[in-house]
């Protein structure tokens, strides 16, 4: 019987994980792939996250993975029209860093914290014990008394209890490849303005660039073609793809329950903040399981959210209105100090 489950070994599983056994617990995580693995990201991370890397002691290790120190964002209208925004250096930057990479070092850590780690195992079924949880796997059964659901915007987890919220309307798709770094490209991230919806290309390493593009299911092959003809892809490109981009949030617990990262809350990728959160988040409930106080996520769970959406929330309504987010853009020009408020929201 292990004191605490959690499923799912992305950012959020993985740090509370990690924190977890460091405070002494027994812990057990699920994860249904074998790392190193990509997943459909921008690969983009926020200095937000510094402040979780620092108390895992992970800020060298980090460090020493192939990355990119990323140095402006530039924001393209449809036609091209381009505005460029300054990010802030200094010893906390914002990384280009595979999610390969990332994850990897994340989970490695939890590993090496004393976390039972079982990689390309998938939760399968659930049951409720008197006192915590029975979980069925590809990897037999495992017994918890609490469960922290940390396995992403698609939570198995919400799913077998009944709780995932109905799909919203007007939903969209993401896909995410990598591809040799254009040589413009520099340390800058590129945000793009297309008629389909918007493409995300940012460098992940001196030769390497994340390319994401959102669109309504509707315009794939469309934006894929556009993509295949400004970065010269070949018809069998590899493509990773993910929906939804948006859900209502879910309570972050329940009885014997705990809801972290992605699983809790989804925010719009445009602002390369999701995987910051789910570290954050990750953290704030390990606290709380330490001491044994759900309420005290609940309040600091909300708190880490409060405030700070509203950039993410005008990003979102950019997206589905590209015409009008050219012409922000094209408005941006003329009022750079505006673009540079908004970024350094994103990014403090
Ligand atoms: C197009 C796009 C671009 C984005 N770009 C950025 C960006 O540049 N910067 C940024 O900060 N954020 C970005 N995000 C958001 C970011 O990817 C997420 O917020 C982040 O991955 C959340 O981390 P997590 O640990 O909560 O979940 P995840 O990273 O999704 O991890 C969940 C884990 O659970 C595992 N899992 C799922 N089901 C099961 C199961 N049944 N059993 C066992 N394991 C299971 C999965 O394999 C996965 O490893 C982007 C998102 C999208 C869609």
């Amino acid at each position: 019987m292990y004191d605490v489950a959690i499923i799912g070994g992305g950012p959020a599983g993985a740090t509370c994980a990690a924190l977890c056994a460091a405070g002494g617990r027994r812990v057990l995580l699920l994860e249904r792939s074998r790392f190193p693995r990509e997943k459909v990201c921008g690969d983009c991370l926020n200095p937000l996250a510094w402040g979780v890397i620092e108390q895992l002691g992970l800020r060298d290790r980090i460090l020493s993975c192939t990355h990119s120190v990323l140095e402006g964002v530039r924001f393209l209208t449809i036609e091209g029209t381009a505005v460029r925004v300054p990010l802030p250096g200094g010893a906390y930057p914002e990384l280009g860093l595979t999610r390969s990479r990332l994850d990897h070092v994340l989970l490695e850590h939890a590993r090496s914290c004393g976390v039972d780690v079982y990689e390309a195992t998938t939760l399968k079924a659930l049951k409720r014990l008197p006192n915590g949880w029975r979980m069925e796997s590809e990897a037999g059964w495992f017994e918890a008394g609490q469960l922290i659901a940390a396995d992403g915007r698609n939570s198995t987890v919400a799913r077998l209890l009944g709780l995932m919220p109905p799909p919203l309307p007007a939903e969209r798709v993401a896909v995410q490849t990598h591809l040799p770094s254009p040589l413009d490209l520099g340390r800058d991230v590129v945000l793009q303005f297309l008629k389909e919806g918007y493409a995300g290309l940012a460098p992940v390493g001196a030769d390497t660039a994340n390319l994401c593009l959102v669109c309504r299911p509707g315009d794939l092959q469309s934006i894929k073609s556009w993509a295949a003809t400004q970065f010269n892809l070949s018809e069998d490109q590899p493509w990773r793809s993910i929906t939804p981009l948006r859900r209502a949030p879910l309570p972050a617990t329940g009885e014997r329950l705990w809801f972290t990262g992605d699983t809790a809350r989804v925010v719009e990728p445009f602002t390369g903040e999701g995987i910051a959160y789910a570290l954050r988040s990750g953290a704030l409930c390990s606290d709380a399981l330490l001491a044994e106080n759900p309420g005290l996520y609940e309040r600091n769970h909300g708190a880490l959210y409060r405030g700070r959406l509203w950039v993410n929330q005008m990003a979102r309504w950019a997206c589905l209105h590209p015409l009008a987010g050219s012409a922000l853009v094209r408005a941006g020009r003329y009022f750079p100090s505006i673009f540079s408020l908004l970024t350094r929201k994103v990014v403090a």
